[in-house]
């Protein structure tokens, strides 16, 4: 094989490796791609009767603090000033997420300061005050009191995780900002857009370079033998996968996605719906047309709709979000331990390290991978292990 390095998967992570390692190291890449396109679960497209651009693998958002990481996306794309904003539907009326003083209002029907939302949250979280919350439900109490927590996280929660908020971990919930003034932004961070002209474009400008060659329809196992012990390799798959499940599976939780076309030229209003009442069987609607409103050429009359649905993922599903059991973290553990042991692969991104990762965090993790592993290794001949595989 007559290639410098092998990247496994053409996410987010293994392109920025590949377009920095063909770029600025001068490497000749080979990124094998198991699926028809680039681009991992960031990938979207033109839905064909509408002509508007749908992520086929979930919503996503571009945002982030990391100003490395800004620059360099800016390189392969301009973003548009898209701020992005949730609404839930709760027993028929709608509320402003994530919860703000906008929502205390509306939800208790009448004007709050600042002070007295403070004052009714902190009595409504009297139950679990002065001790450390031990799960998920007691978490989003402490943080927003009762009344609060069974109508916006309770249903919710359930229906994404399957699970009992009770038997989940406190952390889920802390990703989710409380705010007593009215910003309803749903992202703290300095930069946020969405690519000007869409995801994949952008994803093929960093594809795009005369020493990058991306195999598409290629599983990275059938050309193993050849690659493993000849080649220096990035590997951005599943991790369990790597070693044949010797440790037993990593649990994740999978999407099932229904999209509609609809005929109306709007059909909620904004870009996403979330439905917090348990009895609706989805989490949310998504409706494409609103993250662009800047797209004069979508039509009129027609939109595009998209349900999601949440649901343990069995061999086969697409693996989305790690659910990270003490089981889970104890496999990890022992894959690791193996992963330290295979010379000349390093393993990134959201399957290779079974972690959730925002587009940003998979880019800077691989930027690091770049100046921490690969560089010193093709211009120093340091050796290639992933000791501290961990995303830094
Ligand atoms: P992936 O994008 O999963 O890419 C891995 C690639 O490897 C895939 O293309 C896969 O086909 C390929 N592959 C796997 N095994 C093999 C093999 N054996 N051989 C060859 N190829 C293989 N991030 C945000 O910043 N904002 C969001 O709003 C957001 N929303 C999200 C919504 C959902 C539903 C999900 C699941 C993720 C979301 N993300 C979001 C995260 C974003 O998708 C990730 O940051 C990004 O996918 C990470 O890139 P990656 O390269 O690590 O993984
Ligand atoms: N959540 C909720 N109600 C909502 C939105 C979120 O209860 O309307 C909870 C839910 O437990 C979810 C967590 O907050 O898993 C994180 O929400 P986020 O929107 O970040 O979820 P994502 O879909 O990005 O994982």
């Amino acid at each position: 094989m007559n290639v410098d390095l092998v990247v496994a998967g053409s996410g987010f992570f293994g392109l920025t490796v590949a377009e920095r390692c063909a770029a600025e190291l001068g490497l000749r890449v080979l990124v094998l791609e198991r699926r028809n396109h680039i681009g991992g679960n960031a990938y979207s497209e033109a839905e064909p009767e509408t002509g508007i651009e749908i992520h086929r693998y979930g919503a996503h958002l571009f945002h982030t603090s990391n100003e490395r990481v800004w620059e360099y996306a800016q390189r392969f794309t301009a973003f548009t000033g898209y701020q992005h904003r949730v609404y839930s539907t709760f027993k028929g009326r709608v509320y402003s997420l994530p919860i703000n003083l906008g929502t205390i209002c509306e939800y208790f029907g009448r004007a709050f300061t600042p002070d007295e939302a403070r004052a009714l949250v902190a009595e409504q979280a009297a139950e679990v005050a002065g001790r450390e919350p031990r799960d998920l439900e007691e978490k989003a109490v402490s943080l927003i009191g009762r009344p609060l927590y069974e109508a916006f996280i309770r249903g919710y929660t359930a229906k994404q995780w399957q699970t009992d908020p009770r038997d989940l971990p406190p952390e889920i919930i802390t990703r989710l900002p409380v705010r007593y003034t009215f910003d309803n932004r749903y992202f703290n961070d300095t930069h946020e857009g969405l690519p000007v002209d869409g995801y994949t474009a952008w994803l093929e400008r960093m594809a795009d370079h005369p020493n990058i060659e991306v195999r598409l329809e290629t599983d990275f196992f059938d050309l193993r033998d050849e690659v493993v012990g000849r080649v220096p390799t990035v590997y951005t798959g599943p991790l369990d996968r790597y070693f044949g499940f010797a440790e037993g599976e990593l649990g994740w939780r999978t999407l099932d996605f229904e999209l509609e076309v609809k005929p109306t030229g709007d059909f909620q209003g904004t870009p996403v719906m979330n439905y917090a009442d348990e009895d609706v069987p989805y989490t949310r609607i998504h409706e494409f047309r609103h993250f662009h409103p800047e797209r004069s050429h979508y039509p009129a009359d027609r939109t595009v709709i998209m349900r999601e649905f949440s649901r343990f993922a069995d061999r086969g599903d697409e693996p989305y979000y790690p659910i990270n059991t003490p089981e889970d973290r104890d496999r990890l553990l022992r894959y690791r331990a193996m992963a330290r042991g295979e010379d000349g692969v390093l393993f990134g991104g959201r399957l290779g390290t079974y972690k959730y990762l925002d587009m940003h965090m998979a880019i800077a993790s691989a930027l690091s991978m770049v100046d921490n592993r690969l560089r010193p290794h093709f211009t120093e001949g340091r050796p290639l292990t992933s000791g501290g595989m961990d995303v830094e």
